[in-house]
Parts: structure tokens; sequence; C-alpha cells
């Protein structure tokens, strides 16, 4: 095909291919361990793999409802009280998404007009300021403190102004492995007091926190709860990435505004995968035993990297271990990331690209959601680096 003969005004120019296409691309071509993009290298439950085909072959193969299967939406809504006493209607503020990226970006499109101002917390996960980019407002950044990533909040204090409409949040944090704690949402509580400033909480990681830590949702705190919409995803929780399912919960009046959107975007998703997802929602054991499952696996990964030249840096939650090179080089992230696959065969995520200008501290992520043998076959080879 020719290109198109014009000129493109591009509505985002400084947008490239995303680093987690990239890096499992050059872990590929080079047969590398892939310790880069986030998702498990083992299979998903079987029980939820024969659900799933059990509704395909039972002829739930046409639309679902717009909002998505009600005994789905239930059993959030069901599962949102008993983790954190927030009650949500499955009627009008539970809304069934196609993953959690698409969640976020519809929340960005619903509420974020030209010129309205958005608080990221740097290092950002990477589909946040592109989402808010492409609706015309713009990016207020707010650094997490290196090396344990807290929240600066009299920093937030200053970058919140009237043209604040919302602040993405997301604890477990992507890429830093922080988790907020009890104080930082009533801080923020406070802070937001007397604004109308709307939250994105992407809460994705949910149950993947470790050593006693907790996650609580903004869906429990008083003050934040009625500003919010909490976004999840279903392909952490079940080790099914690839099934990109997901969900909004919001009051009512913020999630009419939502699935205006939503419904002339995706319209609805997946029927078949919604209904499995009902019913093995019910197993509450699938998903509170994570944390448990997770921890291990970062502590197995953690102790084949012991007596290495790599410094862990804390990760108290998601399926990320950073660790910090100093001892070991003096290049860019990127430069060692892209030379430690081809060249030493395991893949990572340089942790710059998630900042628009590379930070001062150096440090790679490595995603522990894999085999104990992958794990081990990587701790190896940076063992000896
Ligand atoms: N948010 C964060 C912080 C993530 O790490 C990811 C990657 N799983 C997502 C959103 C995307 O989730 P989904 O695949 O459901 O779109
Ligand atoms: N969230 C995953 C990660 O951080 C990747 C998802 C994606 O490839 N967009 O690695």
């Amino acid at each position: 095909m020719i290109d198109y003969p014009h000129p493109i005004t591009s509505k985002l120019p400084n947008v490239g291919t995303t680093i987690f296409t990239v890096m499992s691309r050059l872990a590929a071509e080079h047969n590398a361990i892939n310790l880069s993009q986030g998702f498990p290298d083992f299979d998903c439950a079987p029980q939820l793999r024969e659900l799933f085909c059990k509704y395909i072959n039972s002829g739930y193969n046409q639309y679902p409802p717009m909002a998505g299967v009600m005994r789905l939406r239930e059993a959030i809504a069901e599962k949102m009280s008993s983790l954190y006493g927030a009650h949500y209607d499955p009627e009008h503020e539970v809304t069934v998404t196609p993953g959690a990226t698409y969640a976020i970006f519809t929340a960005v499109s619903a509420f974020v007009n030209p010129g309205d101002e958005v608080i990221l917390f740097e290092p950002a996960y990477d589909s946040y300021a592109p989402a808010v980019e492409v609706n015309g407002g713009k990016c207020v950044y707010v650094q997490l403190q290196y090396p344990d990533y807290g929240i600066d909040w009299n920093a937030v204090k200053h970058a919140i102004t009237p043209k604040t409409r919302m602040i993405i949040l997301n604890s477990p944090n992507n890429p830093t492995a922080s988790v907020m704690s009890g104080e930082d949402f009533r801080v923020l509580a406070s802070l937001l007091r007397d604004t109308d400033i709307i939250i994105a909480s992407d809460e994705v990681y949910e149950h993947l926190v470790y050593d006693g830590h907790k996650h609580q949702s903004v869906a429990s705190v008083p003050g934040l709860a009625e500003r919010s919409i909490v976004v999840n995803s279903f392909g952490k929780t079940y080790a099914v990435t690839g099934w990109k399912m997901g969900y909004a919960l919001a009051p009512k009046n913020l999630m009419l505004e939502f699935r205006k959107v939503h419904q002339f975007n995706a319209f609805v998703c997946n029927s078949p995968v919604q209904y499995a997802f009902a019913d093995y929602l019910k197993n509450k054991d699938a998903y509170l035993s994570l944390s448990v499952f997770y921890q291990r696996k970062r502590d197995f990964f953690l102790e084949g990297l012991k007596g290495s030249r790599f410094k862990p840096l804390p990760s108290r939650g998601t399926f990320f271990q950073n660790l910090a090179y100093d001892a070991i080089s003096d290049e860019l992230d990127y430069d060692i990331a892209i030379r430690l696959t081809r060249e030493k065969g395991v893949a990572s995520i340089p942790v710059s690209v998630f900042y628009r200008e590379p930070p001062a501290h150096r440090v790679l992520r490595f995603c522990f959601a894999k085999s104990e043998d992958t794990l081990a076959r990587g701790a190896e080879i940076l063992r000896k680096l």
C-alpha cells in the first residue's frame, strides 16, 4: 500500500510503540527469558478454562447487555461489599469492560475536556498520559520519591489548580511496586474535600500485596469513593491477560457518563468470558490466595539473586521486582535492557520509559509472575553480571 499522500497532524506526536511490545518482541527474537512484559508464563486455572468452553458450547455467543452480564455485575458488587464494605448497585454502578486500559481510557474520555488538567504520578503506567492527551487534557506530574516511591502530598497540594479535573491513582503501583497506605488516602481525602476533582483509581493489582501490606480501595474511603471510578482487570487476578476483561465501578451519576462513552466504543465485551467469571468469582480462595502465591515467587526470585550486584528495591505489591544496577554499569537503563536481552538472554523493562525525562536513578523492572524454572534461569544469568 502506498502512504496517505497528505500531511498528518498526529494527536500523539510523541508516542511510539509501547515498551512492552518492544521488549517482548526483542525477547522472542533472541530467545531470551522474558521477564519484561507483565504476564504469567503459566496457565490459568483449568476450571476457568472449562467454564469459558462451557458457555461457548452452550450458546452464550451473542451480544450481552451493554453494561455487562448481570450475574457478573452482581458478583463484582458482592465482592466489593465483602472485601471493602463498598456498596455498588449492579444495575447502575458496575460496568464490565474489555480490560482495565480501556476502562481508564473511557473514564478519561468521559470526564476530561480540552484544557483540563490531570494529575499523574511519575513514573506513570504508560497508558495514562496518552489517554489524557488524545482527549485534549494536560498532564501535571508529581514525582514519586525514590527508592520507596512514596507520595509527596505537599507536591500534590501544589499541583492542584482550579483546572484540575482528575487524579489517576494506581496502587499497588506499576512500575514501582509501591502500595498506598491508609494515611495516604486520608491525606488525599482532605486535600480533595472542597474540590470537584474526580479520581480514576487503577486497582488491577489489588490482590497482589506482600509482607503484610494491605490493599486499600478508594471505594472504602469516605470522601473519595463518591468521586471515584475504580478500575480493575481480571487479567492479572486470574492469569488470563489475553482474555482482556475488566470492569469499572462508580457512583450512578459518574457511571452514566462513563457508559455514554463505552456504548459507542466497545459497546459490550465478550459474552462467554463474562459468564465464566460470574461463576468463578464465587471461588474466593482463587483471589485471596494470590498474595501468598506471588510473594513466594518474589522471594524465590530474590533468593536466586543473592550474591548479585543488583540492588533490589522494595516490592510491596504487583508482580514486579525493581533492581538498581549502579554497581554493574553506568549505561542508561534502556540501553542495558536491550543489551541484556540480546547478549545475555534475559529481558526486563527500563523504568525510565515511565518518565518524561530519564531520572538520575537507574532501575530495571523484572516480572516474577513466572514459573520457578523461568525465575531460576533468569536469576542465574543476572547473578553473574
Ligand atoms: N493498569 C496497570 C497498572 C497495568 O499494569 C496493566 C497491565 N495489566 C493494566 C492497567 C492493563 O490491564 P488490562 O490488560 O486489563 O487492560
Ligand atoms: N501491564 C503489563 C506490564 O506492565 C503490560 C500490559 C501491556 O503490554 N500493555 O508489563
